[in-house]
């Protein structure tokens, strides 16, 4: 059972499934205010997540899956060292998989080249669930190396990533969502999982506040690293990059050639000022509305 992945449809239907209760939600109550016009955006985000999509086909699909049954047959990796009821294995699966891409997401900030790539994430004028699939192709093709060094050190079966797969997109999906939770809702949640709220601060246009919250899954790697911030009113937001916030310099083909060209200091204005951070420079707080 462990060699063989979840049939693609079950991810396909689960993340179709999401997109569109996510979607339906965010015009019936959305949390922040949109800056462009919702459906042209939305265009642009699926064509660049469709040549992204056709990149992992391409080139992640091929290594990462043969790698995977590969671990399995040989026993390599921490998982296939004890002999863990399905169960537990899938959980301690999930959660060292989350961690492990906290650290990568830390990398594509900190690391210049890799921040081109995930730039183009990051320039979305507005967050809503369509920036979830919104990657770069040269973001997929980096994150191949990172992806087989999870699969071989953690001991990922086919079928384990396959369920990891499917859990981190409806993640990514939820936690990029326009959609206004009730703060009580939401406080509760965020204690355990990234929430809109939370990582609508990872997207502000504030260098400080980019550089925070960068778990995926769990609320516990930023709690743990001390980059948790949850000082900010979604009202007092403006999503984006600051060298990048008008619309003319973030449309598909601008977007598309970004990681090629040479690029403007990303966290100050075209005018050389910088935006003024929100509330203390102490991370940790109670979520804000
Ligand atoms: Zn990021």
């Amino acid at each position: 059972m462990l060699s063989t992945p979840v049939p693609r449809w079950i991810a396909g239907v689960l993340g179709a499934g999401t997109l569109l209760l996510l979607r339906w939600l965010e015009t019936r109550k959305p949390l922040r205010r949109l800056v462009e016009p919702k459906l042209r955006r939305e265009a642009r985000n699926v064509v660049v997540a469709g040549v992204s999509a056709i990149a992992l086909v391409l080139a992640e699909r091929p290594i990462v899956m043969p790698l995977a049954a590969l671990v399995e047959r040989k026993e390599w990796g921490l998982l296939r060292q004890f002999g863990f009821p399905l169960w537990l294995e899938i959980g301690v699966a999930l959660v060292l998989m989350d961690y492990s891409f906290y650290i990568w997401h830390v990398l594509m900030h900190r690391v210049p080249l890799l921040w081109r790539f995930h730039l183009v994430h990051h320039v979305d004028l507005d967050l809503d669930a369509s920036t979830a699939l919104r990657f770069h192709f040269t973001e997929m093709l980096a994150s191949i190396p990172w992806r087989a060094g999870q699969v071989l050190l953690i001991g990922l079966t086919p079928f384990t990533f396959s369920i990891w797969q499917g859990v981190f997109l409806v993640c990514i999906l939820f936690h990029h969502s326009n959609i206004e939770l009730p703060i009580s809702w939401e406080r509760w949640l965020n204690k355990l999982i990234v929430t809109p709220r939370m990582h609508g601060i990872h997207h502000s246009i504030v260098e400080r506040e980019t550089n925070s919250n960068w778990s995926s899954g769990l609320t516990l790697w930023d709690w743990l690293h001390g980059t948790l911030r949850l000082n900010v009113p979604q009202a007092e937001v403006t999503v984006g990059v600051p060298a990048f916030q008008e619309p003319k310099v973030v449309t598909l083909p601008r977007i598309l050639a970004m990681p090629f060209e040479h690029l403007p200091p990303s966290w100050n204005f075209p005018n050389g000022s910088a935006p003024e951070p929100h509330g203390s420079a102490a991370p940790q707080s109670v979520l804000l509305p």
